[in-house]
């Protein structure tokens, strides 16, 4: 058995899933005639309680795009120094939007309005004016922590009175959703853009949506296009969304159970220094200072567990839709029994 818990992204599309995409009603959606892709957008706008949205190829390009709208060259936008739009999406920010960054160190990625406020430049002719933040929502190398909703909405109050605009990436927001028990319907009045992953763990194989105003999406359009992302019968990959939204919202309880029973499996391993909280679907540990992490990852991969290194001495474990109980089962066991030797002192 292979259990594969490198990322979320892993998912593959079920069999009532691929019907759903092989029947799609599809046409160019460049010309804006493929009516898959339009439903898609409008549902998921209407969710969220937000006016329209925008099907994009990945979760970084709908963030780009967000970041390069609400913004203008010579500006700087504020968020977490982990956040995936400033680490993971190859330097983005200042190549699309000529934009600099002033990252803050939140807890485990969360901001607040105390840490955003004195970073907000006042008018010069020297600073670069603050016009954005970001939030992500929830938090990758936060371990899968999340905002909840009133979090949210002290410091959208701060942003409406510093005229900032607020973008979410909202990559897995239903999995704080889940947790938190907010509706997806109050977000939308709390933020200019929102953008949300369908290929993680909701199980589409392609696609993010990025969500505004009429206006915004309009402006988006065009810098998908200019960055390549027009797609043509993108409708066969906005069913698979459709799909998602109609069927796994609700089954993410499960991935964060699975989650909860690794991180208490790894609690009191010889290996292992320290869990850290386990919020949602994401669990990152420290591997104890007399093992080597890769040592460690080789182990596991022998006896079929995949994970990925995750910043030094960490390892991260994501699990998603296609992880049963079986497999985390196989998981714990193996983390009993793994016999690992110490780091040979001088190397
Ligand atoms: C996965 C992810 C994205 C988008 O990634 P793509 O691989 O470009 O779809 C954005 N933000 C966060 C926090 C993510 O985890």
């Amino acid at each position: 058995m292979i259990v594969d818990l490198r990322s979320d992204t892993l998912t593959r599309p079920s069999r009532e899933m691929l019907d759903a995409m092989m029947t799609a009603r599809v046409g160019d959606d460049v010309f804006g005639e493929d009516d898959t892709v339009k439903a898609l957008e409008q549902q998921i706008a209407t969710m969220f309680g937000m006016e329209t949205a925008l099907f994009c190829p990945s979760g970084t390009m709908a963030n780009q795009i967000a970041i390069k709208c609400l913004t203008n060259p010579m500006e700087e936008l504020i968020t977490d120094q982990t956040a995936h739009v400033y680490r993971s999406e190859s330097g983005g920010i200042p190549f699309h939007s000529a934009v600099s960054v002033r990252t803050l160190r939140g807890e485990r990625g969360k901001i607040t309005p105390a840490l955003i406020a004195p970073e907000i430049n006042v008018d010069s002719i020297t600073a670069p004016r603050t016009s954005l933040v970001v939030l992500e929502n929830t938090v990758n190398w936060g371990g899968g922590s999340y905002y909840t909703l009133a979090e949210i909405s002290e410091i959208a109050t701060l942003c409406h009175a510093n005229a900032l605009k607020l973008h979410l990436d909202g990559a897995r927001i239903f999995n704080a959703l889940t947790e938190t028990g907010d509706l997806t319907i109050n977000y939308g009045q709390f933020f200019d853009t929102i953008s949300v992953c369908l290929s993680k763990g909701l199980g589409a194989p392609v696609g993010s949506v990025l969500m505004g105003n009429g206006e915004l999406i309009k402006k988006a359009r065009k810098i998908r296009k200019v960055m390549g992302g027009g797609m043509r019968q993108a409708g066969f990959l906005a069913a698979a969304g459709i799909y998602a939204l109609d069927h796994n919202i609700g089954k993410l309880k499960a991935d964060h159970h699975h989650a909860r029973q690794l991180a208490s499996a790894l609690k009191g391993q010889y290996y292992v220094k320290s869990v850290m909280p386990v919020d949602t679907n994401i669990v990152i540990f420290e591997v104890a200072e007399n093992y080597q992490t890769a040592t460690l990852i080789r182990q596991l991969d022998r006896h079929g567990i995949k994970c990925l290194e995750f910043g030094k001495q960490r390892i991260r474990f994501v699990t998603y839709l296609d992880i049963t109980q079986e497999m985390i089962d196989e998981t714990i066991m193996v983390l009993n029994k793994l016999e690992l030797p110490e780091k040979s002192s001088g190397n």
